[in-house]
């Protein structure tokens, strides 16, 4: 396989600049283009720090499939299902971390992938250790249903519950054998956080936080809890990089990086 091009989409954002830095620092890959709505026209050494000589773009659809092979998007909930749509269009591979990708957008997009030239990954956390932790629950979740899942983030992201959350629930009511009724009783609405496939998901928005998470297992008279910390946002490239490395040998569109991790 010959060196990648890649390009970051969401490129001045917080993942998008250090995943300008991770491309950069690869031996196997070039990083090509950027994409920043803010900083159209500008050079992306000024903007990240690194890919001097390369013009930050303002849309996806000014990239062009015959300089790119692979482009990464972390941009908003409301700009993913749009950019992934422009990147198929084009046939560039997508690897996308931007969460609030519902159940009725993956189904577009993997009408829109399957067949086509561009594949899609799709990866709610890239981090290892917490697609091990996500694992480790639904192992846990065959042998103790009653089960909650603590997520805590920094104050600045714009959705919740998280979509590793999202995904924690789906893996491990997917895995349970049996769903315990939940007792509500709550005094103030949301003080026993929300619904999401028969789980209760809690979600924490507070300065000095990255990612963490924690999936609480309760059983007759002990509790297990798996948790994991993203304690620096540098936690998430192994798996934006394995994911840029392997994005092209899928099928359509995929969803979780344990699909590339084995
Ligand atoms: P951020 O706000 O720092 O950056 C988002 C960037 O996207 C901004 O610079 C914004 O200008 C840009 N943008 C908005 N619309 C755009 C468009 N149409 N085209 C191109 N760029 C556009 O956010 P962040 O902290 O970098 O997080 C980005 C996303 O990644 C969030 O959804 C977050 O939840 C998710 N995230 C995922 C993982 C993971 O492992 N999958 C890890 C951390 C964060």
């Amino acid at each position: 396989m010959g060196r990648l091009r890649v390009g970051v989409v969401g490129a001045a954002g917080r993942m998008g600049a250090e995943s300008c830095r991770a491309v950069d620092a690869a031996d196997d890959l070039d990083l090509v283009a950027a994409v920043s709505p803010r900083h159209g026209g500008q050079d992306l050494g000024d903007v990240t720090g690194v890919g001097g000589g390369v013009t930050v773009l303002r849309d996806v659809s000014d990239l062009s499939a015959s300089e790119l092979d692979v482009a990464v998007d972390f941009t908003t909930p409301d700009a993913v299902a749009t950019n992934v749509e422009r990147l198929l269009d084009l046939g560039i591979h997508a690897v996308v971390g931007t969460s609030g990708l519902g159940a009725d957008a993956l189904r577009r997009l993997a009408d829109l992938a399957s067949g086509g030239a561009a594949n899609v990954l799709v990866a709610p956390n890239f981090a290892l250790g917490a697609v091990l932790m996500m694992r480790f629950a639904a192992e846990a979740a065959r042998h103790l249903p009653h089960v909650e899942i603590v997520e805590r983030h920094h104050d600045r992201k714009a959705d919740a519950p998280s979509g590793t959350a999202l995904r924690t629930a789906e893996l491990v009511a997917d895995a349970r054998t049996r769903r315990p009724d939940v007792v509500l009783g709550e005094r103030l609405d949301g003080a026993r956080g929300a619904d999401h496939h028969g789980l209760r998901v809690h979600s924490l928005r507070l300065p000095g936080s990255v990612a963490h998470q924690e999936v609480v297992f309760g059983g007759a008279g002990e509790t297990l809890t798996i948790r994991h910390d993203s304690i620096d946002r540098r936690s998430f490239m192994p798996g934006v990089l394995m994911a840029i490395r392997r994005v092209g040998e899928l099928d359509g569109l995929v969803v979780g990086l344990e699909h590339v991790l084995d």
